[in-house]
């Protein structure tokens, strides 16, 4: 097949999966579900893992700390056990060729599960094995049927597996079944694998060629060529995302954009009257939005900058330029409390300067929220702060030149979208305090121009961080009475508000219980709570005392994590420390050591935490620097959770891994961008499969991403 040059005709591949032999209606429903359509996909449904000699973990070398491995044995025995509450759990026993044995659990959906595995039948476990007592057992684990594969286990053959679903196994759809199609599919359709990949790209980068890698990918003849097909196709999946990334961009670079020329007499004036001089990093960011916004294009600038780096004066300045250029400008926040702290900070900054500042909340009273759209449509606002109400179609700016986005990480996907198409089609700045490892940005935020602020306003102290357990509760106490009789102020944070009804979490103290006990033991200082159950009005007062100094400690559920600003607190007490990811510490000690004095931050941790929550505390201990923390992130979490959300930016992928894979991507990047760049037109005859893949295959916008 590699020897002959291939018989294109790629319409083959679009063959409804429906009509191709041994599917038909019934499997292709739940083949639809997964993501297999056609003929096409079917080829691109690659094996989730593989079974031979080397991967399988013989269950007598099972150690701790493993990560997830392979078992493969017969099961032995098998049983429900009740337990408490009318619950059963499933257990059964495997016992490999070499005699081990391992238990593998079922909490959830027992009496079910328990009908899918036979005795005296071969199965492949995959999971982490977890010791408890002196045995190692698998919760949960996924498995699949191998009894019709003994004889090739024997003979030393790589097995592919696939990703299964019940619904799949329900209509036959099992490994066997799936690699007998596959195998037929390349029988029957084989030679219309055409080569996505321009010939040059591939010479480059020493691929191999797509179908033999798509062969070699289901029915890899031996690991090196199985290695060899996988990193040809992860290169081809970030290829074609990179391309779709490097089009967009290139078409926003070319859109017109609203004219601005740098910093006039507002924004000097504004500049000027900072108690303090920028940062390096600071002018930097403003002097690269300036160059942006004069340039006739429409920026679309993301900002990194670790907390306390000084973003908001960088987004005022930046709103002023558009102000000095006759327009107005918008600053758009995720939450309520933040929206009302910038609004104090713009007005004072900008008030004295003359210009006209307006809030818009929802929640706001009619006759007052008629009236500011009134003023922000004639053009009497010159800056408008708000929530994402700032977006609703109601909003009508007369002018808006550039919007600033604070935080744009907790708005949704379709909200950012939105914001691009307000008005004359303004200026974005979007900001970030969660630094985001180099490969995450190239992908999530690839079309975008990114910037960081990586330097600190000079003077501040890096924050002494130490994790407490338990009984070292008096010590911190006494630490924290210390610091308030010397006038400062600290936060209090828990993970949740009230007591929670699922009995695991019955011994937590929630915020309530914590306050209380707080006030006793640190009479005669006030303590304050917000929580995120009060009313907007509530915490706004909650947090004017605490801001004014009327209160010494700030208790509050994690509605304070992003950029509360009171540089009189120093000491940040995280309460079930255990339980927070990292990024989310980082954010909420990032509320402290905001003035010169030395801060402190308390993570008060229980003793009974996974090896991961160890791991977290020990890198909060170790460093403050949020991009260092941000990769120590992602690789304990992985891509996919890095964000927390659904709507993390991030497409799925097939094959590639965004952080395994990071070295890959950033060739991959550069190939598809070199191209986008040279021919965005994608017009060249050796770029017709290439384009004709892409238009088959990508996405009609970038859906995955933020940009509208
Ligand atoms: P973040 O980047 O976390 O949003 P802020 O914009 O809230 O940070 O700034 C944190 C604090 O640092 C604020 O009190 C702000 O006034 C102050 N600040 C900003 N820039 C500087 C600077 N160049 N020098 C000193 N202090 C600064
Ligand atoms: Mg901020």
């Amino acid at each position: 097949m590699a020897e002959t040059a291939p018989q294109t005709d790629p319409s083959v591949l679009d063959t409804d999966v429906e009509q191709l032999p041994g599917i038909g209606e019934r499997r292709a429903e739940p083949l639809r579900k997964v993501g297999v359509k056609t003929a096409g996909d079917l080829f691109r449904y690659y094996p989730r893992a593989y079974l031979d000699r080397s991967t399988i973990t013989p269950i007598r070398q099972i150690a701790e700390g493993m990560g997830p491995i392979t078992v493969v044995g017969t099961v032995t025995s098998k049983g429900l056990v009740p337990g408490r509450g009318g619950k059963s759990r499933f257990e059964l026993r495997v016992t490999d060729e070499d005699g081990g044995t391992l238990k593998c659990v079922w909490f959830r959906g027992a009496n079910y599960i328990h009908r899918l595995y036979n005795k005296g039948d071969l199965y492949a476990f995959h999971g982490k094995a977890e010791k408890y007592g002196s045995q190692f057992s698998m919760a949960h684990p996924e498995s699949d049927a191998l009894s019709d594969e003994r004889a090739a286990l024997a003979t030393g053959r790589i097995i592919p597996v696939y990703r299964g679903t019940a619904a799949l196994e329900k209509v036959g759809l099992v490994n066997r079944t799936f690699r007998k199609l596959i195998y037929g599919l390349f029988k029957s359709h084989g030679l219309a694998i055409p080569e996505v990949l321009p010939g040059s790209v591939r010479q480059q980068h020493g691929l191999i060629e797509g179908n033999v890698a798509l062969r070699a990918v289901h029915f890899p003849k031996d690991a090196a060529e199985r290695g060899r097909a996988r990193y040809r196709l992860k290169f081809e999946e970030f290829f074609f995302l990179q391309l779709l990334l490097a089009l967009t961009k290139g078409r926003q670079e070319r859109r017109a954009g609203v004219v601005l020329d740098g910093a006039g007499p507002v924004t000097r004036a504004f500049l000027e009257s900072l108690p303090f001089a920028l940062t390096g990093a600071q002018q930097r960011v403003l002097d690269t939005v300036a160059a942006d916004t004069a340039s006739g294009h429409q920026m679309n600038r993301l900002v990194q900058g670790d907390v306390g780096s000084g973003k908001t004066v960088v987004g005022i300045a930046a709103m002023l330029m558009a102000v000095d250029a006759g327009r107005q400008a918008a600053f758009m926040a995720p939450t309520e409390i933040l929206t009302e702290q910038h609004y104090a900070t713009i007005r004072r900054y900008l008030e004295p300067l003359g210009l006209q500042v307006r809030l818009l909340i929802g929640g706001q009273r009619k006759a007052l929220r008629e009236e500011i759209l009134a003023e922000i449509a004639d053009g009497t606002a010159h800056v408008v702060v708000g929530t994402h109400a700032i977006i609703e179609d109601k909003v009508a700016f007369q002018n808006l030149g550039l919007a600033v986005v604070d935080e744009q990480h907790r708005f949704g996907v379709v909200q950012r979208a939105r914001m691009f198409k307000k008005g004359q089609r303004p200026h974005v700045l979007m900001m970030t305090a969660t630094p985001i490892p180099r490969s995450l940005a190239m992908t999530a935020y690839g079309d975008l121009d990114v910037s960081a602020i990586d330097e600190l306003p000079a003077g501040r102290k890096p924050i002494d961080t130490r994790v407490y357990s338990e009984k070292r509760r008096d010590e911190m106490l006494d630490f924290v009475k210390r610091q308030l009789r010397e006038g400062r102020q600290a936060y209090v944070v828990y993970p949740l508000v009230e007591e929670s009804e699922s009995e695991t979490l019955a011994d937590v103290k929630d915020a309530e219980n914590g306050a209380a006990e707080l006030a006793e033991a640190l009479r005669p200082y006030r303590v304050e709570l917000v929580h995120g159950r009060m009313l907007a009005y509530e915490k706004e007062e909650a947090m004017d005392r605490f801001k004014g100094g009327e209160a010494d400690v700030l208790v509050a559920t994690t509605v304070i994590e992003v950029g509360v600003d009171v540089p009189n607190a120093t000491v940040m007490v995280i309460e079930h420390a255990e339980r927070f990811g990292l990024a989310q510490l980082h954010q909420l000690r990032g509320r402290v050591g905001r003035g010169a004095d030395q801060s402190y931050c308390f993570l008060m941790a229980s003793y009974k935490r996974s090896a991961e929550s160890t791991e977290r505390l020990e890198a909060m201990e170790g460093t403050t620097d949020g991009f260092e923390i941000s990769e120590i992130d992602l690789r304990l979490r992985g891509a996919g959770d890095f964000f927390g959300t659904r709507q993390s930016g991030l497409p799925d992928l097939q094959i590639a891994d965004i952080v395994k894979d990071a070295e890959i991507l950033e060739v991959a990047r550069e190939a598809a961008f070199a191209i986008a760049e040279a021919d965005p037109e994608l017009k060249a005859p050796e770029l017709a499969e290439m384009r004709a893949h892409f238009g088959r295959t990508a996405p009609k916008s970038l859906g995955f991403a933020r940009v509208g």
